[in-house]
């Protein structure tokens, strides 16, 4: 499954010109938000490769999320004021994973990196510049992550491996108190006006390869 989400968003955003190149590492922060789903395809592959999770640092709270994607989906679709954010939810060192600027578990990393990139160098800038129809559609893809993982959880990516790895080890860890929050079915989906052809062509091409149950296609 998400290979087949992975392997259609790179189709459909091949054509941007981003102006991230390998060995550029300033996105790979300890920020990354991913999905109980996202950590055991991580947990497998370096399981596969007999290598072991590198230490996770406890972020604390500043690592817990105020709300997933799809929570955040439905106030805006119901006209609910959302929580607002910390002031400053950005965690600026580096990823677990990052060794001379590069990712170890690259074929695996999750959508939150995936979704990551620029059309111009967020180095010069400091900030990153996408094209306004990416941002739905990452939206999008986030959405279908969370709903398709189950009563699964989402959180921030140390706090969801150290809770995987608890349960691997035969412990019952408490999610809400390892800082995760669970998933939610996807309400419907946040498309701007003019947003919606680009949107229903990705959907119908996870419908068409099996990645997404047909009911998903009336969510909008
Ligand atoms: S998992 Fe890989 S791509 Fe993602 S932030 Fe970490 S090093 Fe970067």
């Amino acid at each position: 499954m998400l290979t087949k989400i992975y392997g259609i968003y790179q189709k459909e955003v091949a054509a941007i010109p981003f102006a991230c190149r390998e060995g550029c590492a300033a996105c790979c922060t300890q920020s990354v938000t991913i999905t109980t789903v996202e950590g055991r395809a991580i947990t497998a592959f370096l399981a596969g490769q007999e290598r072991k999770l590198p230490p996770l640092p406890d972020l604390g709270e500043r690592a817990r999320p105020i709300m997933t994607t799809n929570e955040l989906a439905a106030d805006c679709l119901a006209g609910r004021e959302s929580e607002p954010e910390a002031e400053s939810p950005w965690i600026y060192e580096p990823c677990v994973f990052l060794r001379n600027e590069r990712c170890t578990v690259y074929p695996v990393r999750p959508f939150g990196c995936r979704s990551f990139g620029s059309t111009r160098s967020c180095l010069d800038q400091g900030i990153a510049e996408v094209p306004e129809w990416l941002v739905t559609l990452n939206s999008v893809v986030n959405q279908l992550l969370e709903d398709l993982d189950r009563k699964g959880f989402w959180g921030n990516m140390n706090d969801v491996l150290a809770y995987l790895d608890k349960l691997a080890g035969g412990r019952r860890p408490e999610p809400g108190k390892a800082r995760l929050l669970p998933t939610r079915q996807v309400p419907g989906f946040l498309v701007p006006p003019g947003e919606e052809r680009m949107v229903n062509r990705f959907l119908e091409e996870l419908v068409r390869s099996g990645g997404l149950p047909r009911d998903f296609m009336g969510c909008k």
